[in-house]
């Protein structure tokens, strides 16, 4: 009897087990074959984005009342309407506002003064949100999709964290899940890039900092010099308006790289660190190990130079060639600290005011006595000699001549060459013993 009964709960058992089995694994065949539906594609959003407006300015008449009245903007004005009100009106005036298709109480924003508008939701964007709202404990897939799971997680994070609900993604949102996170977006935020901007612009404008994309003690302290000498007020921190006036006060200081071969780059001229040469090649012409590129065109003008001397048995040899911002950047900072810069700046360019940067400059020596390298002594050679007299033939002239230290910021360096596209300019500059900067009357 008790054998019996056993064997039947043991069949029951075994059968509820095999059936949950094959339910289980039959729905997830169905799962398989049936996948979730896939997410909307932003660009229905965009469309939205198009068709809404954004809500009606009451503008403004007199300045009094720019500063206190507070204005609301209704259906009929589009994006960029508010927006140039916003730029000719200044923003921390404003304390509205409404972002959405219709006015609706309740979504207005506000925070203060500032004006909340929907945000376009790019693929980019769209990526950025739900990156931002996994990191917030609302996570959903990362494909850049704005779909039914994505707008889920952010109903979901807006209920619980900013105690409100929105139609779509905005601004607000942003800001929130921005300090919610620990980050921001924007374009004066001390970023690594920001920064790195922010040191060589100083540098540029003649205020010194390293450039390492850190935002420490000496580039704070470089920041408030110039903002006390040039903008004449100090700011706690790095803001638009340091970086509007940077831009200004900068527009001088740079080179005009619109005509490569004929471009000036010295101690006034500065060029920024995103400058590449368009057609850098590995150097053919006879280097030393170190040397690995130079424009082309400049290494075809070298090899036919180097042959041609060497039929009247001079040898010459590049020693340097291109160099890259980077290259200049850690070799002056090694420079500044080892000799303070005041010093480091008498004997070494600058990142961004070495013509090697280019990609145009060489210096050369005659490859037989170090003494002669990068040296006033390689005056003494006869490669010196044969370089005055036909250097030009091939489009090269001598950048730093002796006496025109006043005029090009360095001292003499019979060493190094700057290749030009034109033999009849490279002829008239050194013909008439001039410089780069007389002959461009800069
Ligand atoms: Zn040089």
């Amino acid at each position: 009897m008790v054998k019996k009964t056993r064997i039947k709960y043991g069949n029951v058992i075994l059968a509820i087990v095999v059936g949950f089995l094959l339910i289980y694994g039959l729905v997830s065949i169905v799962k398989m074959i049936f996948k979730d539906e896939p997410n909307e594609k932003p660009e229905d959003y965009e469309v939205r984005k198009e068709k809404s407006v954004l809500p009606e300015a009451t503008l403004p008449t007199n300045e009094e009342d720019k500063k206190t009245k507070e204005y609301t903007f209704n259906i009929g004005d589009s994006f960029d309407e508010v927006s140039s009100f916003i730029e000719e009106n200044e923003a921390p005036y404003i304390t509205i506002i409404n972002y959405v298709k219709e006015p609706k109480e309740g979504l207005v924003s506000i925070e203060g003064n500032k004006l909340y508008f929907e945000r376009n939701l790019t693929r980019t964007k769209v990526r950025w949100l739900q990156e931002q709202l996994t990191k917030a404990g609302y996570p959903t897939a990362v494909d850049g999709g704005f779909g039914k799971k994505t707008k889920a997680a952010l109903d979901k994070y807006t209920n619980d964290i900013m105690n409100q609900q929105f139609e779509t993604y905005n601004s607000i949102i942003e800001e929130s899940l921005e300090l919610h996170n620990g980050v921001k977006s924007d374009d004066t935020d001390l970023t690594q890039d920001n920064i790195r901007w922010l040191q060589e612009q100083l540098k540029i404008a003649g205020y010194y900092t390293k450039i390492d994309g850190s935002f420490g003690k000496n580039t704070k302290k470089t920041l408030d010099k110039y903002t006390k000498e040039v903008m004449n007020v100090t700011f706690d921190s790095y803001n638009s308006k340091v970086k509007e006036s940077l831009k200004e006060y900068n527009k001088d200081r740079l080179a005009d790289t619109s005509n490569y071969y004929l471009m000036l780059v010295s101690k006034k001229k500065n060029i920024l660190s995103t400058f590449k040469p368009k057609d850098l090649v590995e150097i053919t012409a006879k280097h030393a190990d170190n040397v690995k590129y130079i424009d082309r065109k400049a290494n075809e003008a070298l090899v036919n130079m180097f042959s041609d001397a060497k039929k009247e048995g001079i040898n010459l040899r590049v020693v340097s060639g291109y160099r890259s911002f980077q290259y200049q950047v850690n070799l002056f900072d090694r420079y500044v600290k080892k000799d303070g810069f005041e010093k480091a700046n008498k004997y070494s360019a600058l990142p961004g005011q070495s013509e090697h940067q280019t990609g145009l400059a060489v210096d050369v020596d005659n490859n037989s006595d170090a003494k002669y390298t990068v040296s006033v002594k390689f005056e003494e050679t006869d490669a010196f000699k044969w370089l005055q007299k036909n250097a030009y033939k091939y489009g090269f002239i001598l950048r730093y001549p002796k006496g025109k230290e006043g005029i090009t910021g360095y001292t003499y360096e019979p060493w190094h060459y700057r290749y030009i596209d034109d033999v009849n300019i490279a002829k008239e500059i050194s013909a008439n013993n001039m410089t780069l900067e007389e002959y461009l009357n800069e």
